[in-house]
């Protein structure tokens, strides 16, 4: 039994020019699987088995996939006490007397969605831990199967509550007296497919509206914001370590915090930006992506207001400058898809298009 997540598919964001008020700066690029799909799947089966009343022997094999290659980071902080005993911590020591070593370790990726399977052969059952603070729609397939019947019938989907377990997929033989068999697998995509967008939701600016800051690519930018769910993204580029406020009310769906790094690697940095997921009343998602290592000050569950800062911007992930790459998405039955949006400014309605300077009031 397993379940892999798949590396997130993404592509790069581009600047075209650079900011008036820093000549030198370079247009930045980015891209990543926060940019972009956020499409886990999971894979697992049965092998054949066979009704053990006929003498047979069971097997059941579920293919275990293992995670795929990118490696998470942890800051650790190693120091000496007046003992000279080594202590070694995930926090800043505060009662060190002497010189606190910190470096960057690699850790295992964090797994948001876990399979389970419960039942005897004959009635087997297949849940799902939902660990997002949103629901998630879970598609589902046979990819064979012989002489089994299932409920809910293959192909289908189940939308599974936030921080829930709920049974996904139960299997039985048609006929006890024959031998079955079955290999089933599944996917998964952030948010509800019946949710439908606000068209008079109101987005502030997501940094300090004092801050004249540039849109390098808006929708449809030809760099990058191509594909449907990163269509309507919006690259706005800050300086690493400007604060990023939620441009809308939400609860916090999923974080990621510990990368670090960037570079225009698709294949190494790719799947290796920081990001909030952050899920609206509505039922449409906002992504906050490229944000500075260890700078998320919310999480999973957490309710935020519009307004309030959630991290700090940075450069991690597939991108070669700082910048922040916002995007609305939703699920349009089980694939993401950007939606179009403005920011709302002293009650106008502000178009990001590529080159508009934002804020700066
Ligand atoms: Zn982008």
């Amino acid at each position: 039994m397993g379940v892999r997540r798949l590396s997130e598919v993404g592509r790069g964001c581009r600047a075209a020019a650079p900011r008036r008020f820093t000549p030198s700066w370079r247009a930045p690029r980015c891209g990543a699987a926060l940019c972009c799909q956020e499409i886990n799947s999971g894979r697992a089966g049965a092998r054949p088995s066979s009704s053990p009343a006929l003498g047979l022997t069971l097997l059941l094999a579920l293919a275990l996939l293992l995670t795929a290659g990118s490696a998470w980071s942890k800051r650790i902080y190693s120091y000496q006490d007046e003992q000279g005993v080594a202590h070694f911590s995930d926090r800043p020591p505060s009662d060190a007397t002497g010189e606190v070593s910190e470096q960057l370790i690699k850790v295992d990726p964090k797994k948001l969605v876990f399979l389970r399977e419960d039942g005897p052969d004959n009635d087997k059952r297949y849940s799902l831990w939902n660990g997002y603070g949103g629901p998630i729609e879970v598609l589902m397939r046979f990819e064979d199967s012989a002489n089994v019947i299932s409920e809910p019938v293959l192909p289908g989907t189940r939308v599974i509550p936030p921080q829930q377990h709920s049974l996904i997929l139960q299997v039985q033989p048609l006929d006890l007296q024959r031998s079955w068999s079955y290999r089933w697998s599944y996917q998964y995509v952030p948010g509800d497919p019946a949710a439908r967008p606000d068209p008079n939701a109101e987005y502030v600016l997501p940094f300090n509206p004092s801050l004249p800051l540039r849109v390098d690519q808006g929708f449809g930018g030809e760099y990058s914001h191509s594909d449907a769910h990163s269509f309507h993204a919006v690259d706005i580029a800050m300086d690493e370590g400007t604060p990023v406020r939620a441009a809308r009310a939400g609860v916090v769906m999923a974080v990621e915090n510990d990368f670090y790094g960037a570079g225009t690697n698709l294949a190494k940095f790719g799947d290796r930006a920081n990001h909030i997921r952050i899920l609206h009343s509505d039922g449409t998602m906002a992504v906050y992506a490229h944000l500075a290592l260890e700078s998320v000050i919310v999480g999973i569950g957490d309710r935020v207001r519009a307004g309030e800062q959630i991290a700090r911007s940075g450069n991690t992930g597939f991108s070669s400058g700082p910048h922040l790459h916002f995007v609305i998405q939703r699920n349009s039955g089980g694939t993401l898809v950007s939606v179009p949006f403005a920011f709302t400014v002293d009650g106008q309605r502000i178009q990001p298009t590529q080159g508009k300077m934002l804020g700066g009031q």
